[in-house]
């Protein structure tokens, strides 16, 4: 079973001791073909391109060199994974464009300046998508207002570099799709995946209806997870995708345990049994939507 992992913080602290070992092989070994690493912060966004520099170039390098081999033979040789990145700013984190210091002490002058930053990161080799961005009401670390103003920035920016968007919504569920609904019918928009998708089914719908992908993690294997099981089964297979969330939400049976791209043969297990079909071909099907969407 080949793995592609759509959503992952590889630069977290949490991979600090094991992160080499990860990218470099282990991840590969276990069938994982590719991550992409998600920025979430400026730091995150320019660890995610600098991550995505050493593993992609190693990984195709290694691919190169196996060629004429099947895919399947090439990943279990076990070299590195390939890592592309996501560059975005998170929601909690969109007061850097307003010239607040950063979680690490990095402070831009407010305003165009740092999206030209984020601009330049976003043109860089091995970045597939802008993320990731969106809403969180959860924290309110930053006023509505602040939150949708930036939202909206980058999904212009999505759209001048023609990159889909990954995007975060947390307790946030209507006014993201507000959002996005008003850039699609401005026809703006570059499609991409509502990350832990955590809506319902009728809003899935809609987002499948404009082209967007619903992300499939952890939470999905968890028993009272009703709404996200009801939401797998009614989506179109070809809008679903896997991700981790990685060091975050881990499946079962590997539940509140540091979680890694390993772990997503657990989330496409389930998805095949709500689905009712053979694990092989499930995951095959998972891993052509997450080229797709990623153009990869
Ligand atoms: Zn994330």
């Amino acid at each position: 079973m080949l793995i592609c992992d759509t959503h992952s913080h590889y630069d977290d602290d949490a991979f600090a001791k094991d992160r080499e070992e990860l990218l470099g092989g282990a991840l590969a070994a276990a069938g994982v073909e590719f991550t992409v690493n998600m920025g979430a912060s400026m730091e995150g966004a320019e660890a995610s391109v600098m991550l995505a520099e050493k593993y992609r170039a190693d990984a195709q390098k290694a691919d190169a060199q196996k060629a004429g081999a099947q895919i399947a033979e090439r990943r279990e040789a076990a070299g590195p994974t390939i890592v592309y990145a996501g560059c975005g700013i998170h929601p909690d984190d969109v007061g850097v464009f307003e010239g607040k210091e950063t979680a690490s002490g990095m402070r831009f002058p407010g305003g165009a300046d740092v999206l030209e930053h984020l601009r330049v990161l976003c043109g860089k080799e091995g970045v597939v998508c802008v993320g990731e961005i969106g809403l969180d009401y959860h924290w309110m670390v930053e006023e509505k207002e602040v939150q949708k103003r930036w939202f909206r920035e980058q999904m212009r920016l999505a759209h001048e570099l023609d990159l889909p968007i990954n995007v975060h919504s947390r307790d946030a569920a209507q006014d993201t799709f507000d959002m996005i609904r008003e850039n699609y019918e401005a026809g703006n928009d570059t499609g991409g995946i509502i990350h832990c998708y955590s809506g319902s089914a009728e809003l899935a719908r809609e987002y499948v209806r404009m082209g967007y992908h619903i992300g499939i993690g952890g939470v999905v294997t968890f028993k009272n997870a009703k709404t996200l099981k009801k939401v797998v089964s009614q989506t179109p297979m070809e809008y679903l995708v896997t991700e981790t969330d990685c060091p975050y939400l881990s499946p079962e049976p590997n539940r509140g345990k540091r979680n890694d791209s390993r772990n997503i043969r657990f989330v496409i297990e389930e998805i095949a049994r709500l689905k009712e079909l053979d694990v092989e071909q499930c995951a095959e099907l998972l891993r052509r939507n997450a080229h797709e969407v990623y153009r990869v």
